[in-house]
Parts: C-alpha cells; sequence; structure tokens
C-alpha cells in the first residue's frame, strides 16, 4: 500500500483539504495535492503532501498532476459555491466539465489510474421531486428523467456519465458520490460562495459581537435541507471509493431541517435570540431536499450520523475564531 501515489484535485477547498488529512491518517501511501489558487488561499495547505498549483480546466495541467505514477484520483476540483453562488454564475459552473473530462482523458493516456472518484451533487436531481418541504428523501433513481440545477447540477449529471462510458469504455474503475450539503471548519463563511451553515452561523456571530441582532434569511425560512458534517463526508468518501459501487449515490445526512430550524440550532449554540426578516426575493433553490439513505445503508452497512446539533457546535467555533481574530488584526 505504502508505494500507493493518490491524487486530490480541489485540494485548497473545503472538502479537499479534509480529505487529504483522512488520507494521511489512514496511511494510504503518498499524497499529490492540486488547487489552482495560489497557496495563501488554500483553506489548509499540508506539508506532507506534494502540493501543486495547477489549473485543470486544461489537459496538459492534468497530465502533469498525474505525474510521478499517480495510480488513485479524486477529483473534487469544481467552481461552485451556495445558492448565491450558483443562480448567479451558471456558465462558470457549467466550465467545470473541463476539469473532469480532461481528468479522465488525462488518466486515460497516463494508463496507471486504477480508480477514480467523482464528486457529483444533489443539485442532478430532478427538480420536480424537491417541491414540497416535506421532501421524504431522494432515492438515487430520483435523477431521470432528468432536470437538474440549472447549470452546476447538469454539469454534474454530465460528469458522472462521462466516469461511467470512460470505466465501460476504457476500463477506468470511477466511484461517484452525490454528496448533499457538506459543512464544517475551513470552509467558506463569507464573500459569496458560503453555504447555509456557514452563512447562518457568521450572521449569528456578527449579531452576538455587534450586540445588533437583526437577521436577513434567505426565502421564508421554511424551505427544508439536510446538512452533512465533514467528518461523515470523508468517511463516506474513503468506503465509497474501496467499495464496488459502480453507479452514483447519495452521500449525504437524512436528517432533514427547515432553514429555520437552522438558525435554531445556531441561537442555542450562541446563546442569542435573533430578530429574523425573511428576503422573499433571494436565491433559495428547491423547496425540499434530503438525503434518503436506503441505498448507502444496504450497500456499506453505513450512512453518516454525526447530529446537525454537534457538527454545527464546532462549525460554529470554528467560524467565530476565525472572525474574532480577523477583528483583532
Ligand atoms: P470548494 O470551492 O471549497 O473547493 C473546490 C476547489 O476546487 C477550490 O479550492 C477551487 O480553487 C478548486 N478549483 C476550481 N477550479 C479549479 C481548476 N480549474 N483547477 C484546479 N482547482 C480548481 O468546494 P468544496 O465544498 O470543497 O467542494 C468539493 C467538491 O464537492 C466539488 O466538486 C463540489 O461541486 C462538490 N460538492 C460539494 C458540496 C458541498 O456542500 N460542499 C455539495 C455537493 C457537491
Amino acid at each position: 500500500m505504502a508505494s500507493e501515489k493518490i491524487l486530490v484535485t480541489g485540494a485548497g477547498g473545503f472538502i479537499g483539504g479534509h480529505l487529504v488529512e483522512y488520507l494521511r491518517n489512514k496511511g494510504v501511501g503518498d499524497i499529490v495535492a492540486v488547487d489552482k489558487k495560489p497557496y495563501d488561499e488554500w483553506y489548509q495547505v499540508h506539508d506532507y503532501a506534494e502540493n501543486k498549483i495547477l489549473d485543470l480546466q486544461y489537459l496538459d495541467a492534468c497530465e502533469k498532476s498525474l505525474e510521478g505514477g499517480v495510480t488513485k484520483v479524486y477529483n473534487l476540483a469544481a467552481d461552485m459555491g451556495g445558492m448565491g453562488f450558483i443562480e448567479n454564475n451558471k456558465a462558470l459552473c457549467m466550465l467545470s466539465v473541463l476539469i473532469n473530462t480532461h481528468m479522465l482523458e488525462a488518466a486515460r493516456h497516463q494508463g496507471k489510474v486504477d480508480r477514480f472518484f467523482y464528486a457529483s451533487s444533489a443539485c442532478v436531481y430532478n427538480g420536480e421531486k424537491q417541491q414540497d418541504v416535506n421532501n421524504p428523501g431522494l432515492k438515487e433513481e430520483d435523477a431521470y428523467p432528468a432536470l437538474a440545477e440549472d447549470g452546476y447540477g447538469w454539469e454534474k449529471l454530465f460528469s458522472e456519465r462521462m466516469c461511467r462510458h470512460f470505466e465501460e469504455d476504457f476500463g477506468i474503475t470511477c466511484r461517484v458520490a452525490r454528496f448533499h450539503n457538506v459543512y464544517g471548519p475551513f470552509g467558506t463563511y463569507d464573500g459569496g460562495r458560503e453555504k447555509a451553515p456557514a452563512a447562518m452561523c457568521r450572521k449569528v456571530i456578527t449579531a452576538k459581537l455587534s450586540g445588533n441582532h437583526k437577521m436577513e434569511i434567505w426565502g421564508d425560512g421554511e424551505q427544508t435541507r439536510s446538512f452533512m458534517y465533514i467528518d461523515d463526508c470523508t468517511l463516506g468518501v474513503d468506503k465509497i471509493m474501496d467499495s464496488d459501487i459502480d453507479f452514483p449515490i447519495n452521500l449525504g445526512s437524512d436528517e432533514m431541517v427547515s432553514i429555520n430550524q437552522l438558525v435554531d440550532i445556531v441561537e442555542d449554540i450562541a446563546g442569542i435570540k435573533m430578530e429574523r426578516t425573511y428576503n422573499l426575493d433571494a436565491p433559495k433553490g428547491v423547496r425540499g431536499r434530503s438525503s434518503d439513505n436506503t441505498l448507502i445503508k444496504k450497500e456499506l452497512g453505513w450512512a453518516p450520523d454525526i447530529s446537525l446539533r454537534d457538527g454545527m457546535a464546532k462549525t460554529y467555533a470554528w467560524i467565530y475564531d476565525q472572525m474574532t481574530a480577523k477583528a483583532t488584526v
């Protein structure tokens, strides 16, 4: 095992940074960590990894990332963000198709990659199945007939199929997980790409620090989601990569809450009450979304199970430290 060389793309991002650490703790072998951002923008730079800055939209950069005999690829690089970002940057989201396409092509040319992981998303699911706040949970089959999230979701759905056909036609074993809202420390909490859990923490912390307890919520707050803590995500990626699951599978929590309930949790952690106002014109995404975990439990005998309360307490603490450290600089 120690001779293996593993590539994590998007390693300067939220999930990629955690995955590098997870794989190192597991003792998998040598790790190559690639992102296009300068190192001072990576959430985590792990010195034990071979870190590289490459723009993986381009085939030659993908080829460079596989140099030195990489045998496993975790492709997490993508131009993405929360609802505010993906609703307003559809073309940019779709351009990520170049990353997965060129990574697969480079793997085919290089000839040594025997496993390839692709990070897909719950945004591939048909919007018509997500119009009710009481969503019973999206099953894998609910992606078809296709009516994915415009832009970002279509790119993910196309790339899933690209993986499938590279496996069938060129023999690269591909594993695909559909992540449902991942959150935790070392991720985006401001700037426009942040997702709901981090945004709620930031808003409540701002209120706590300023004494102004007014808070705007996007939509009416009754829209539902489930949120997966990062440690469940990295463990799930590892399990799926090592499994025989040769179809896209949900990797998400099935603890569904409304955005108002998410805010209740953050208020409880912070020990304050907010005055909520609702912006019905803001991007709000589908009405109800959660993960049906029947299939992952059947395949792996496991599903994400870290409670939202526990995960949010850790996330809140990290964001609080970041914000107070910035405030004192
Ligand atoms: P992130 O934005 O924190 O990380 C993605 C990283 O990819 C960024 O650091 C970015 O610089 C890098 N990147 C973008 N374009 C690149 C390029 N051309 N070359 C090299 N690097 C490039 O996002 P994340 O939350 O860590 O998400 C990781 C993956 O998981 C993505 O594919 C995302 O679509 C998927 N996903 C995430 C979530 C979630 O809730 N976070 C949900 C569903 C799917």
